[in-house]
């Protein structure tokens, strides 16, 4: 069932304050935090009234309703007869070596690398189709077992490799915090992901393109742009 569109733009307004209120608590402008709306719960019919309320950056975890609705909002927007916004498409779930050629087509950044060889593969698919690749590296921040990302220790040397591959350009880091919805757990994670940002940076690991931070959901975005986010995920507080 979709959310009446009244409600949807009263949630898009509770975050869009939530942003500005964490952006003047760390004196740092608005528009240096990219709100990416996270639409795997949400309805198609949703997606487009986000898109009618100014939302141009969406979200997908999995590569089958990335490129499904990815199609089904290009096609609204080319039957509309207004002027379409530009929307852009983020691949933001754990993403398969096999399901790279499918996603690439849909996406424009890709949040979720997480080991050479899926790096490769993406670099790979960008040289057949003459395309360089936006990606992130998605790092395992949290003291938990999580099922994806690099670890920590790891991270600056993968970081390296992935910076030789020339069909990449890797734009910063991503992580997910604890899942037990601990704030502090959550604060601690996305400070250590900005600490690890400014190592590699200060080694000059990916140079001018190197300056995104993917961190914060719905219950911890305020908290991810006050440890620096640039881009936040939000999902359920936008489309429930
Ligand atoms: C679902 C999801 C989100 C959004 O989560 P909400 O709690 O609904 O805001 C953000 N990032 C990733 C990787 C997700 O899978």
């Amino acid at each position: 069932m979709p959310i009446a569109v009244k409600k949807l733009g009263e949630n898009l307004q509770r975050v869009q304050e939530g942003i500005a209120g964490a952006c003047a608590k760390n004196r740092r402008d608005v528009s240096s935090v990219t709100l990416v709306a996270v639409t795997k719960t949400a309805d198609l019919e949703d997606i487009k009234n986000a898109v009618e309320l100014g939302i141009t950056e969406l979200g997908e975890s999995r590569v089958q309703h990335l490129c499904d609705r990815s199609q089904e909002i290009t096609d609204w927007l080319g039957r509309r007869r207004k002027e379409s916004p530009a929307v852009h498409w983020h691949m933001i779930g754990h993403l398969q070596r096999n399901k790279v050629k499918q996603a690439l087509a849909a996406t424009s950044l890709v949040h979720s690398v997480d080991s050479l060889r899926l790096a490769e593969e993406i670099d790979a698919r960008g040289a057949q189709t003459n395309q360089v690749v936006d990606v992130l590296l998605q790092v395992n921040c949290s003291q938990e077992e999580q099922k994806f990302g690099v670890a920590v220790g790891a991270s600056s040397h993968l970081a390296e490799q992935m910076c030789t591959l020339k069909n990449l350009r890797l734009l910063g880091l991503m992580t997910m915090a604890p899942l037990s919805q601990n704030l502090d757990q959550a604060r601690a994670a996305f400070a250590r992901l900005r600490e690890v940002f400014e190592e590699m940076r200060g080694e000059r690991i990916g140079g001018k393109n190197f300056r995104h931070l993917s961190m914060g959901m719905s219950h911890d975005y305020t908290i991810a742009i006050e440890e620096g986010a640039t881009l936040i995920r939000v999902g359920s507080a936008i489309f429930s």
